[in-house]
């Protein structure tokens, strides 16, 4: 694993604490030596995240749409910034630039990027790995509800376990680098 695409929330959320843990995954990712592939924000946690992982070192690649490039406003100091004509293009990018998947604490354009990546696997357009940074515990309603999907059998468990689920940056970086290394061959 060399590169690992975040999504995480274009604002900043309630408090110090989801800043500081979209720090901590910025520079979690920059002392391991991984580029980052992100959004191409300056704002919200986003901003952090890209932030924290260029002053550890990490080279940062933002993937931004002309259409979002004013809201969100384009970081100006990443390795690379590619501009992309549309949202499908961005996740495409995204996806074909990223050795593993992180989501962090977002909103609706977070769990959208987040649901599309999982299902891409449970198709098998690609057998990357996916991982919830469940930070402060932000998802546990979330994890619970996918937990209700699989015991109404709507879910089946191979795809219910694709989703890697851990509290802190470091556990759940450990888990997308072990399940990159060895790629789940259960059948589904
Ligand atoms: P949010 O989690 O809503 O703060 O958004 C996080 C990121 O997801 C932002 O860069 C949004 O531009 C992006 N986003 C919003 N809607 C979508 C969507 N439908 N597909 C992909 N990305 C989106």
């Amino acid at each position: 694993m060399q590169r690992v695409c975040v999504y995480c929330g274009s604002n900043p959320g309630r408090g110090e604490e989801y800043r500081a843990l979209a720090r901590a995954m910025g520079t979690a990712i920059a002392a391991r030596g991984l580029r980052l592939v992100y959004g191409g924000a300056s704002v919200g946690l986003m901003g952090e995240l890209a932030d924290a992982a260029l002053a550890g070192g990490a080279e940062v690649t933002g993937i931004i749409p002309g259409v979002v490039a004013e809201r969100e406003i384009a970081h100006s100091g990443l390795t690379e910034l590619v501009p992309v004509a549309s949202m499908h293009e961005r996740k495409t990018l995204m996806a074909e630039r990223a050795d593993a998947f992180v989501a962090m604490p977002g909103g609706l354009g977070t769990l959208e990027e987040l649901f599309e990546i999982l299902t891409w696997a449970q198709l098998g357009i690609h057998d990357k790995p996916v991982g919830l940074l469940n930070g402060l515990g932000y998802y546990d309603r979330l994890i619970a509800f996918l937990d209700h999907c699989l015991a109404e059998e709507l879910v089946r468990p191979p795809h219910r376990a694709l989703l890697k689920v851990a509290r802190d940056p470091e556990t759940l970086l450990d888990q997308l680098a072990a399940a990159g290394a060895a790629p789940d061959t259960s059948p589904d």
